[in-house]
């Protein structure tokens, strides 16, 4: 971790990650706004989307009991795990006893976001990414860059020659898209066919009948759901649904928000196991990894209700230039910048807070109405709250000014010494600089208001 500034810098040298990122973007935020733009009643339904999730993490402790008590009936397994680590000792320990060295993936941020993959692969068991833009971005040994579109930062030409050095084997592919896709196409299928275990993250998970739900556009993920003798899903705390029925709300606020989709190309959603049809065993991991610590907080916990459709990420005039490297975490963008210093502690990732213009357009299109500025505001001031026992020399600058600032005759006296300084300041010394390293401190008047009154 480097934080953001300094991550921020080295994505801003990088010429065509720009060019990638603002064409795909562009696109990307035009084709969103006219998909929302052909519902009447989008702004009851975002409503909707708020109360449904505010209810169930108001709720939280029942709705998961609930969920356990009908995944179990329906012939499931539940474990619970604290965090990353609980979580991915669980995953081994089953794909274990099914003497497998190998596993599929359909995308899952929960996975990334507990490094699954580098964990598995230390007890020696391989973790095949079976989404497109995953698996890119594991061939490439890269991170991804955006929840929905993890290679967004590569373009073509880097993806045909990346395919052509790995699971093309050599083969020349050319820029034809569909090249491209038939040679990934042909390489997933034969790990659809012969890989005994699968591991799925969960869009939702329905209380009210024990039943998971994973959104995509590839088809993946129904191949990774059905196919497999035994399906693992990892799923976050905060994607629990009460009732069956909140799915229709749901299923209409995420595909247009995110692929700018009237009706996502696949659901899937099972309930348990059943026989001659689908997975034989199918165990469901409740992660908390953080959450509970983010729910205390009565501000930030809105954080919770984010479904991942990625439209923050969008519209975000700094997300759009840096791209997602520069969050270090597989939460990028606006939602990145709130919930990764609360999972991970504000004291591991204190700049994130500050990466944000504080424009608003991140909560005008978000569907479930995260207020992700005033979430911002709030962890700024939690970060230098919690900082006030460091030295820094922002603090000693606020705790002069709190001073000069006290009295009224201590202001103006102050007025007068800046005064024998000469015009505009270009550049302040020392950590101060990091002020006048964008702009310029304008000069003191020759005259203050008051003493133009007292004249006058
Ligand atoms: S914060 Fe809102 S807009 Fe951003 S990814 Fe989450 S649900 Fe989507």
């Amino acid at each position: 971790m480097t934080g953001f500034p300094t991550a921020a810098r080295a994505a801003l040298a990088d010429a065509q990650l720009r060019r990638n990122l603002g064409k795909a973007t562009t696109a990307i935020r035009a084709k969103r706004a006219a998909a929302v733009a052909e519902l009447d009643d989008w702004e009851a339904l975002r409503d909707a989307g708020a109360a449904i999730k505010a209810r169930a993490l108001a709720t939280l402790p029942e709705q998961l009991e609930r969920l356990e008590a009908n995944v179990t009936r329906a012939g499931g397994t539940v474990q619970w795990a604290r965090d990353g680590a609980e979580a991915c000792a669980i995953v081994a320990r089953i794909a274990e006893a099914h003497g497998t060295r190998e596993l599929i993936k359909v995308k899952s941020l929960a996975t990334d976001e507990i490094g699954l993959n580098e964990a598995l692969a230390r007890r020696g068991i391989s973790a095949i990414e079976t989404d497109l833009a995953e698996l890119i971005v594991q061939l490439a040994a890269d991170e991804p860059s955006h929840i929905l579109v993890p290679a967004i930062h590569l373009n073509r030409a880097e993806i045909a020659a990346l395919f052509e050095r790995t699971i093309a084997r050599g083969q020349r592919l050319g820029l034809e898209p569909s090249a491209i896709a038939e040679a990934a196409r042909r390489h997933l299928r034969e790990q659809f066919l012969s890989v005994p275990v699968a591991v799925s993250g969960a869009n939702f998970g329905v209380a009210e009948t024990g039943s998971i739900g994973v959104v995509e556009s590839e088809g993946n993920g129904r191949m990774c759901t059905t196919l497999p003798q035994v399906l693992i899903t990892l799923m976050g705390i905060e994607k629990v649904l009460p009732e069956w029925r909140d799915l229709e709300v749901m299923l209409q606020l995420l595909p247009r928000s995110s692929t700018a989709e009237r009706m996502n190309p696949y659901t899937s959603i099972w309930t348990g196991v059943r026989e001659h049809d689908g997975p034989r065993e199918f165990h469901l991991v409740l992660l908390d990894g953080g959450r509970t610590d983010v729910l205390a907080d009565e501000v930030g916990r809105q954080a919770l209700r984010c479904i991942r459709c990625s439209a923050c990420l969008n519209v975000c005039p700094v997300y759009s230039r840096t791209g997602g490297h520069a969050y270090e975490s597989v939460y990028p963008g606006p939602i990145g910048a709130i919930l990764t210093p609360q999972l991970r502690g504000l004291d591991r990732a204190p700049t994130l807070p500050w990466a944000s213009s504080l424009c608003g357009a991140c909560y005008e299109v978000c569907p479930v109405k995260i207020d992700i500025p005033t979430v911002l505001v709030h962890l700024r001031a939690r970060v230098v709250r919690e900082a006030k026992s460091r030295w820094s020399p922002e603090r000693l600058a606020m705790d002069a000014l709190a001073r000069v600032f006290a009295t009224r005759s201590r202001y103006e006296r102050a007025q007068r010494l800046a005064r024998l300084g000469n015009g505009p300041i270009a550049q302040l010394p020392g950590p101060l600089s990091g002020w006048t390293a964008m702009r310029e401190l304008p000069g003191v008047p020759k005259e203050s208001f008051r003493e133009w009154w007292r004249h006058r």
